[in-house]
């Protein structure tokens, strides 16, 4: 009989922590979990999956257009935000019962409330403490706004999922994933969209031609992109907001959303009285295991500052629960994981950027195409896909793929296989296409672009 009231303690009803939880029910473990909001966590509840069914639901926008080239005749399309939010509402509570019962079916305790560390054992959930053997800090991030005066004005990420009326007007600060993604949320719905990047070019970090032609898809859809441009203060002026930009201009909207990063939810749990080292971000430090400086503190996830994306907090959870409760030790593997961005047009990408392979290998071959795709001919949408290949010139290994394009999460995730794979430049070419379709593009491009 274990001295503690449980084997394992997990902060954080996510993805990480829920899967953590489950593998390690699975293994025997006697589980419980702590949750202050909504199980889910950020990816289910205001995140990937709100997100995807907003960027349905404004796509129509575009598909009303096109269908006219085809030969139908739409009366004029009126677009309903309480009904998109009420049916994406709705969607969110089915899943987030599904996330609760995962827990309970692996025989888990569930807390409702905000758990804190007492000791490296002991977890209080308001007044009650429960022990535990092995605890698992999974409690995720939460959006911030810039340091700029009339911050609390701008809403987040979080606060765009439920607006009460959809703004006529906004601005959006950013030029990463949620800013991006938001940008043509709000778009396709019918606003009047701003972006603010204070950089060069959006999607640092990512390929520079994704940058560049996706820029340019955004603007032909109507966003008004503008970059080495940030805001200097925010103020209310009635129900409308004023923005001064760095530019000396104002303008005013009726909503400014920060899309300005991420930062791990570790204040206030009593990880320092502890010992848990954390970073400058205030993410959790750990080790290829996710043990942190404490020997039996874990952390998955968002609150580690890794990678952000849900499929690697539930590859770390599984992981994790493999190590500690299954006997089987495995760490998650971070090299090549691929990542879309739900613009419209989408992004999809794995591996590495030109630049970064330059770096990294020295001698890369690229290969890289556009093109109108074939629906576009016909709808007359003033369109173009972008195709890209990076290849170890050495190894002819291909290294980097990466699409702007409709579909191109879809498409990246099978590409994605082959470069875990180890798949050459030869591979993709003895891989006979699928036509018509834009993905047969990754295996018929044969000129190298000259460098
Ligand atoms: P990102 O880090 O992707 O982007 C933040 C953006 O805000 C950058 O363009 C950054 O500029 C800019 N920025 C940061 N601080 C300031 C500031 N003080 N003033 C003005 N601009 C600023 O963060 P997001 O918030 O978009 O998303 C967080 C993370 O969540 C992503 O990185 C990703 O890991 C994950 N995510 C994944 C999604 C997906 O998989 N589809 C969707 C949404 C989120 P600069 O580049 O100059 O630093």
């Amino acid at each position: 009989m274990s001295q503690y009231d449980f084997d394992l303690f997990v902060i954080g009803g996510g993805s990480g922590g829920v899967r953590a939880g489950r593998i390690a029910g699975g293994y025997g473990a006697k589980v419980a979990v702590a949750e202050e909001y909504r199980y889910g966590g950020t990816c289910v509840i205001r995140g990937c999956v709100p997100k995807k069914l907003l960027v349905y639901g404004s796509h129509y926008a575009h598909d009303f257009e096109d269908a006219a080239g085809f030969g139908w005749t739409l009366g004029e399309p009126k677009f309903d935000w309480a009904t998109m939010i009420a049916s994406k509402d709705k969607e969110i509570g089915r899943l987030e019962k599904i996330y609760r019962s995962l827990f309970e079916n692996a025989g888990a305790r569930t807390f409702d409330g905000r758990a804190t560390l007492k000791d490296a054992h002991t977890v209080l959930i308001g007044n009650k403490a429960v022990t535990a053997d092995k605890i698992l800090i999974a409690s995720g991030g939460h959006p911030v706004r810039p340091a700029i005066p009339g911050a609390d004005l701008m809403i987040t990420s979080n606060e765009a999922f439920h607006l009460k009326e959809q703004p006529k007007r906004i601005v959006i600060v950013g030029g990463g994933y949620i800013a991006l993604e938001f940008a043509g949320i709000f778009n396709g719905f019918g606003s009047a969209v701003t972006v603010l990047y204070r950089g060069e070019q959006i999607l640092r970090g990512f390929d520079e031609d994704i940058r560049s032609h996706l820029a340019a898809e955004l603007v032909k859809t109507g966003i008004d992109l503008r970059v080495k441009t940030d805001l200097t203060r925010i103020e209310k002026k009635g129900n409308a907001l004023v923005v001064h930009l760095t530019d000396g201009s104002s303008m005013e909207v009726d909503a400014v959303m920060a899309a300005t990063g991420r930062k791990p939810n570790t204040d206030g749990l009593g990880l320092e009285a502890i010992g848990v080292k954390t970073d400058a971000d205030g993410a959790v430090v750990v080790n290829e295991y996710s043990r942190s400086s404490v020997e039996n503190i874990y952390a998955v996830g968002d609150v580690t500052n890794r990678i952000n994306l849900t499929p690697v907090a539930i590859r770390e959870g599984h992981c994790f629960a493999d190590t500690v409760f299954g006997n089987k030790p495995r760490s998650p593997d971070h090299a090549d994981v691929p990542a879309a961005v739900f613009s419209q047009p989408p992004v999809g990408t794995v591996g590495l950027s030109e630049t970064d392979a330059r770096k990294t290998y020295g001698e890369v071959d690229v290969y890289r195409t556009s093109f109108r795709p074939l629906k576009a001919t016909v709808s007359g949408r003033d369109e173009r896909a972008m195709m890209k290949l990076v290849v170890d010139a050495k190894t002819d290994r291909v290294i980097g793929a990466h699409m702007v394009g409709a579909d191109a999460g879809e498409i990246l995730q099978g590409i994605a296989i082959a470069i875990k794979a180890g798949a050459t430049k030869a591979d993709f070419d003895a891989t006979v296409g699928i036509h018509p379709t834009a993905a047969e593009e990754f295996v018929t491009m044969r000129e190298k672009v000259k460098p």
